[in-house]
């Protein structure tokens, strides 16, 4: 097997202009005034992964089956930043594990139906040493650009650590290094970065707010009352959690949102789904999911949870909002343990919070389960794949895993681990077929 990285130190040519340019960027999009600041270039043979979380890995194992090398940036010091470093610990995997597996390994035997997020992290670091991806980590991608006259991608990355700004640089150095190549893959995620929504009065909060990324467990919050906004699957799970640990929490819901079983009939729910889809058109699999919803759980509307008018599998496909698959909140929310509250409006002060049925209560900490969103926008300036908000362009499917000029994008379909993973097998077949042929034509030459 080839090595993952093929790096040929040579120096693009660059004209000075660009290099001002860039370098203005680079101190821009990092927010900060690097006390010095080192620039080199490397050319690679192979693609540029931008990101080591699973759409990276499996793209990366994909390629290394093909045989083409590749190189991976990670702006974080492992693999799977969202996994190891900002998501709570009673974490499982939503899906069963058959549907969360990367191309080429499944997962062990002995793995629950539902892994915890321990057992997935062991998955994907394994899955990273057997393909021996071994990626650039601490290296954050802050721009991207098609240079058209040679023909690559230009990709900057700031080497995020003291660790990796080797080589004698002075402490807190940054180093800005240029990696061109034919093709980039972006694999930076859909979840790169965390949404807080702007709430009038909230810097006058007295108490804690954080965001679900930075939430581990409940047990610190015990005797608290605790106010989660937001009514996804996250939140619906740190108030199970905020519950067991003694916390007394809120749930502040804004639109509808459909809830569901995690499993009817003994089996998954989204397995039961998937069957059904083969067959039936979609509006007919959401009335059934709902008939068994109703039958399993009972009225959520009367409890304050709004069903959206469009059914779970249509909204999902429309706006991208997943449904919650319950994993006990549900009798929570109905024994009142878990207290349903309107749209926050305002923080009113001390430990005050506005609601926008005009009611005030207070609380001792406020989480925001309020999700995340793409980078891409920020550093990827050229190509045709993203809308400003980071969502791939739906005009494009099916084909939205690939865009212009040797532009790739895996992971970035709203299908979770099973769309990276067929995006990865996608992208990797074409670039294979490219690689080849770009290897024939200089044996060509050469002969
Ligand atoms: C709490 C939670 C639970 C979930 N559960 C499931 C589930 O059960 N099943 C499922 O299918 N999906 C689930 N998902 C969705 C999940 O995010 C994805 O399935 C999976 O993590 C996507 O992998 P990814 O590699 O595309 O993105 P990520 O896991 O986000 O990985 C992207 C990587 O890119 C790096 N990166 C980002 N920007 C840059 C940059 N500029 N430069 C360099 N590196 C960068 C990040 O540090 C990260 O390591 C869940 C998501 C959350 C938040």
């Amino acid at each position: 097997m080839l090595p993952p990285l093929l790096e040929i130190d040579v120096d693009l040519p660059q004209p000075a202009t660009m290099q001002e340019e860039q370098a203005a960027a680079d101190a821009g999009n990092t927010g900060s005034s690097p006390r010095s600041m080192r620039s080199e270039t490397c050319l690679l043979r192979g693609p540029i992964i931008v990101g080591a979380g699973p759409s990276g890995l499996a793209v990366a194992a994909t390629l290394s089956l093909h045989a083409v090398p590749f190189t991976v940036l990670e702006r974080s010091d492992d693999v799977a930043d969202l996994w190891t470093n900002r998501t709570y610990d009673r974490l499982r995997l939503h899906l069963p594990k058959a549907f969360c597996e990367l191309p080429h390994v499944g997962f062990p035997g002995d793995f629950p139906t539902y892994p915890t997020k321990h057992d997935f992290l062991r998955y994907l670091k394994s899955y990273a040493d057997r393909f021996a991806v071994s990626p650039l980590f601490g290296r954050t991608v802050t721009r991207a650009r098609f240079d058209a006259a040679a023909a690559l991608w230009r990709v900057t990355a700031v080497a995020s650590s003291p660790a990796a700004a080797n080589g004698g640089e002075e402490e807190g150095a940054e180093v800005a290094t240029e990696y061109a190549s034919p093709w980039l893959v972006v694999a930076s995620g859909e979840n790169a970065e965390v949404v807080v929504p702007k709430v009038k009065g909230k810097e006058r909060f007295a108490g804690e707010t954080l965001h679900s990324s930075a939430y581990r467990s409940g047990e610190r919050f015990k005797g608290m009352r605790v106010l989660v906004v937001g009514c996804g699957n996250s939140g619906m799970e740190m108030c199970l959690d905020l519950c067991e640990h003694g916390a007394m929490p809120f749930m502040s819901v804004r639109s509808g949102v459909h809830v569901l079983p995690r499993e009817m009939f003994g089996a998954s729910t989204f397995g039961v789904a998937m069957k059904l889809l083969k067959w039936l058109p979609i509006k007919l699999v959401d009335r059934f999911l709902l008939l068994v919803a109703k039958m399993v759980l009972g009225d959520t509307e009367k409890h304050g949870l709004r069903r959206p008018k469009l059914g779970p599998l249509e909204i999902k496909k429309v706006t991208g909002k997943s449904p919650v698959l319950d994993v006990g909140a549900w009798s929570l929310i109905k024994s009142g343990n878990i207290k349903i509250v309107p749209e926050v409006e305002s923080f009113t002060g001390g430990s005050g919070v506005r609601f926008v049925d005009g009611n005030e209560m207070a609380f001792d900490a406020v989480i925001f389960a309020t999700g995340y969103r793409s980078n891409v926008p920020s550093w990827l300036k050229e190509g045709d794949l993203f809308t400003e908000d980071g969502k791939p362009k739906a005009a494009q499917e099916p084909t939205s895993w690939r865009g212009p000029n040797g532009l790739y994008c895996v992971g970035f379909s709203g299908r979770g681990l099973l769309g990276a993973g067929a995006d990865a097998l996608r992208a990797a077949a074409d670039i294979a077929g490219r690689w080849q042929q770009a290897a024939g034509a200089e044996t060509t030459a050469s002969v």
